[in-house]
């Protein structure tokens, strides 16, 4: 680009981030592509001055793909500008965290963003606050630090009272789970329903090194305790012949999980018991 052009671009983009007009973004939208990243910094800052005013999804979207600007200054306004728009930026949180904790990023940059994550999560907690929720127990309305905390600990919304009473109820069911553990496979684990056992013992019987019943993780915000899951081969195994208790969330929702998370998982059935060793070492070397 000729430095004759390259003014002129730029000179355009100040002056539309000076405009306070709503229809200013389709010609910004051509000025945050171009060549220059002199007119893309100045195109970015451009339309953090007009947010509010231009429509908010489209210019976060552009703002958002800037932050991956090979040019740091870019990226540094971009998300500047993106902080301007708060709650309306809130999807480029991810994508500010990985800059922030990018080793080889600019300290300037990291400071700019850090400040714009600031007020986007600034904005995104007082609209959450602002929203009435209900305990889903017993229906009375939620103080704002009732539904953090219960959103935290649950993913559920409750008042502190049901809160306290689901999470006895949920220690209580932890201690039922141990107490069903009595079944004995022959490498000695105890486990809790035959088809488990056998899974055990064919496992064993391969040499394939497999922990049982690990302690939960969380995917995805939900607490998950997978049945086995074999380090080796980064494969989860579920038995899905246990009903166990209400809390655990669905197998649909549970298998959706998994996937979504691109986790390997091994799915098991009851009616898989006859071959149970063919289906499982058939099913495991596909991720092999
Ligand atoms: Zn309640």
């Amino acid at each position: 680009m000729n430095s004759a052009n390259e003014k002129k671009l730029a000179k355009r983009a100040t002056e539309l981030g000076n405009s306070a007009d709503p229809k200013a973004f389709p010609e910004l939208a051509q000025l945050v592509v171009s060549k220059s990243p002199q007119v893309r910094r100045l195109a970015a800052s451009a339309i953090g001055k007009l947010a509010g005013i231009v429509p908010a999804t489209a210019a976060v979207d552009a703002l958002h793909s800037l932050l991956r600007d090979e040019h740091p200054q870019v990226r540094q306004y971009s998300a500047k500008a993106l902080g301007a728009f708060g709650v309306a930026a809130k999807a480029a949180l991810p994508d500010l965290r990985d800059l922030y904790s990018n080793p080889v990023e600019r300290d300037y940059v990291k400071r700019s963003v850090l400040a714009a994550g600031k007020l986007i999560r600034a904005a995104v907690d007082i609209a959450e606050r602002q929203v009435i929720h209900y305990c889903q127990r017993c229906g009375v309305k939620l103080e704002p630090d009732e539904y953090v905390r219960s959103q935290k600990a649950f993913q559920r919304s409750f008042c502190n009272y049901c809160f306290d009473e689901v999470f006895l109820e949920r220690r209580n069911f932890e201690t039922k789970v141990q107490l069903q553990k009595n079944i004995r496979a022959k490498d000695g684990t105890w486990v809790q329903s035959d088809g488990e056992r056998i899974i055990c013992e064919i496992l064993a019987a391969e040499k394939i090194h497999y922990r049982y019943d690990e302690r939960f993780r969380i995917l995805d915000g939900y607490a998950i305790r997978p049945d086995f899951y074999l380090p080796e081969f980064d494969v989860y195994i579920e038995y899905w012949g246990m009903d166990t208790a209400d809390y655990k969330i669905g197998m649909l929702k549970k298998q959706q999980l998994y996937q979504q998370q691109g986790k390997r998982l091994i799915s098991l059935y009851p009616d898989d018991k006859p071959l149970m060793s063919e289906v499982l070492l058939d099913k495991l070397a596909k991720f092999t």
